[in-house]
Parts: structure tokens; C-alpha cells; sequence
């Protein structure tokens, strides 16, 4: 009996031995199931530390705001990369970053190489427009542009200029792919902008009459998450791209600014050659153009912010164009503009 009670002791701790680490086991990873859940529907960027692999893993849906995703490819783009000098290899990791998104979205990529000439430096370098096309109803296009490289100023990551402009281009491009649009929309990450407009020019070059033709308005997305109010410029009158912005936003309760393509004409009458619209309206292509800064602080909208912050008011091309500094200074507001122009941005390419 002694050993029949030693044998079944025996058996009864060694079940025990089996049962307590497999309940421990189960215990954690039902709680990895919880976050890994809870993660999927609110995309905390905060605590989470972002790989390009995480951001393709994020699809848009119903549970997702709109610019939600767009705050994933700023922290990929601006925060991980960082700046992005036109030529160097941190402007090439932000161009297959890009690429890697169209794909992962469904499109195929197209990369357009070109050289581009550095006047400051004196040097010439190749850089690429990464171009992703969506099919609509009609063969008849919009061009819808962001440039993804940045200025080198000591600290600053290019998230407002225009690591910004990209993100809610490419939030646009996944949520459209399943879309019916009445145009076709052409999506392009220009490249080399800051060292003289290279990318869009180049694209633009590349067109022949009739394709260029075909276009129907090109839509420019340049530095939207830091400045105080949010702008759309460009062609007036009925049936412009422009006022049919202004009007959805009206409808939609949706605060935003209209300017004309006068407004950002230089002192001297000359249109200003300010961003990639440029080579478009050169080509009497009607566009418009996002942007937020705020008119009312000077006359020629450069000033984006009160002067106490930034330098004197402007946070692009300084050291203060980083995520971190946006969002300390400005609670909220990269949400609330990445919200705003993702979401007129998608209604413009899918009602227009
Ligand atoms: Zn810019």
C-alpha cells in the first residue's frame, strides 16, 4: 500500500508539474492576443516603435480615422529615416519606403530616375519620382504630388516639410485603391525639390503634349502638419478644383482657407516657384495646392506659427521641423491636420 501511495503521489505531482506551466502559458498569450488586438484598432504610436514592415501592416477601415495611418508613414518618413537631403542615401530609403507601400496597397510601382544639379553644392546626383496609378472611370487624370525629400538643417527631420505631404498621400492612395474614381489618379513622390524642383519638373519634361493634355488638374500636398491654420490655393472660379474644395469642406463643417494663385504670386508679379506645382502651372495645368501656415502673421503666408515659436514663426527649414517638437508645442494639431486633408483629399480624387 506504502508504494501504491508513493506511485499516485508520484503521479499527482508530476501532473501538477505538467498542468501549472501550461496554465501560466495560456495565461500569456491571451494577453498578447488582447494587445495585439487592442493595437490593431487605435495604432498607438506612441508606445509602439515603428518599422516600415509595421506601418504596410495597417489597413485602412471603417475602425481606422481618417489620418491615422498618414501619422504611421510620419513616424516611418520623418522619425525613423529622418532628414532626407535630395542624393543621399536616406532620400533613396524614403523612396522604397514609398514604393514598398504602393505595392503592399495593391499598385504597381513605377520608379522615374533623373538627375538633378545642385547649384549650392555644385554637384550633380540622381534622384527618382516613385509613381503609383490608379484607374478610374474616365483615362482623363489628376496628378496628385508630394515631395519627399527635406532640407539637412542640423536636427530637422522634414516632418512638416514634407514628410506630411507625403503621408496623406499615401494614406489616400490605399483608401482609394478599392474606390470607383471618376478620373484616374496618378499618384507621384517627387524627389529633389528643395535643391531646385527637380522631381515634378522632370515628370512634367517627360509628358508629351497630348499627355499633358489628358491632365486634368494636378493637386500639390507641401508641408500640412505644422502650421497654425489650413490653406487650399490656386485656380479660382466655378468648376475649379480649388472652390469645389472649398465648397465640400463648407458642406462637411470642415475648417479651411481659400487663397488664390495670385496670392502666392512673388513681389515683383511673378508666380511663385515655391513648391511642384510649379512646372504644372507652366504648362497651364490647373492645380491646387494644401498647405497650412497662417496669412495673418505675414504677407507672404511664410510665417506659420506665433514668432515665439520656431524661429521667428517658421518651423520648415529649421531645426524645430521634427514630430517630437510639433507635438509638444501643438497638442493635437498633426492629428487634427492630417485628419482635415486626408479627408478632403479623398473626396476631391473620388467626387471631383
Ligand atoms: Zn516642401
Amino acid at each position: 500500500m506504502k508504494s501504491i501511495r508513493l506511485i499516485t503521489l508520484l503521479i499527482c505531482l508530476l501532473f501538477l508539474m505538467a498542468c501549472f506551466p501550461f496554465s501560466l502559458f495560456k495565461a500569456d498569450t491571451s494577453e498578447i492576443l488582447v494587445t495585439e488586438i487592442s493595437t490593431e484598432n487605435s495604432i498607438d504610436v506612441e508606445s509602439t516603435p515603428l518599422t516600415p514592415d509595421d506601418a504596410s501592416e495597417i489597413q485602412p477601415d471603417s475602425q481606422n480615422e481618417f489620418g491615422e495611418s498618414a501619422r504611421v508613414h510620419l513616424e516611418v518618413l520623418a522619425g525613423e529615416i529622418g532628414d532626407r537631403l535630395a542624393g543621399t542615401g536616406n532620400e533613396t530609403s524614403a523612396a522604397e519606403y514609398i514604393q514598398s507601400q504602393f505595392e503592399v496597397f495593391g499598385y504597381t510601382a513605377e520608379t522615374q530616375w533623373f538627375t538633378a544639379y545642385d547649384d549650392y553644392e555644385g554637384v550633380s546626383f540622381d534622384s527618382s519620382n516613385i509613381i503609383a496609378v490608379k484607374q478610374g472611370r474616365s483615362d482623363k487624370q489628376i496628378i496628385v504630388g508630394a515631395h519627399y525629400d527635406s532640407v539637412n538643417d542640423d536636427g530637422s527631420q522634414g516632418a512638416d516639410d514634407n514628410a506630411s505631404g507625403v503621408a496623406v498621400l499615401l494614406e489616400t492612395a490605399e483608401r482609394v485603391f478599392d474606390e470607383e474614381t471618376p478620373y484616374t489618379i496618378v499618384f507621384v513622390a517627387f524627389g529633389a525639390e528643395e535643391v531646385g524642383l527637380w522631381g515634378s519638373a522632370n515628370y512634367v519634361d517627360e509628358l508629351n503634349q497630348s499627355e499633358q493634355n489628358n491632365i486634368i488638374g494636378m493637386v500639390n500636398l507641401d508641408s500640412l502638419i505644422a502650421g497654425d491654420k489650413t490653406y487650399v490655393y490656386g485656380n479660382e472660379g466655378r468648376g475649379s478644383m480649388r472652390d469645389w474644395v472649398l465648397e465640400n469642406a463648407k458642406q462637411k463643417g470642415i475648417r479651411i482657407e481659400g487663397k488664390t494663385d495670385e496670392d502666392l504670386y512673388y513681389e515683383d508679379g511673378t508666380p511663385c516657384e515655391c513648391s511642384d506645382f510649379d512646372a504644372f502651372e507652366k504648362a497651364y495645368i490647373p492645380y491646387v495646392f494644401f498647405e497650412a501656415t497662417n496669412w495673418d502673421l505675414s504677407p507672404d503666408g511664410m510665417v506659420q506659427v506665433d514668432p515665439q515659436y520656431g524661429v521667428n514663426g517658421e518651423i520648415r527649414h529649421t531645426e524645430f521641423d521634427t514630430i517630437e517638437y510639433i507635438d509638444e508645442t501643438f497638442p493635437g494639431r498633426i492629428e487634427d491636420h492630417l485628419n482635415t486633408f486626408v479627408t478632403l483629399l479623398f473626396d476631391l480624387v473620388t467626387q471631383y
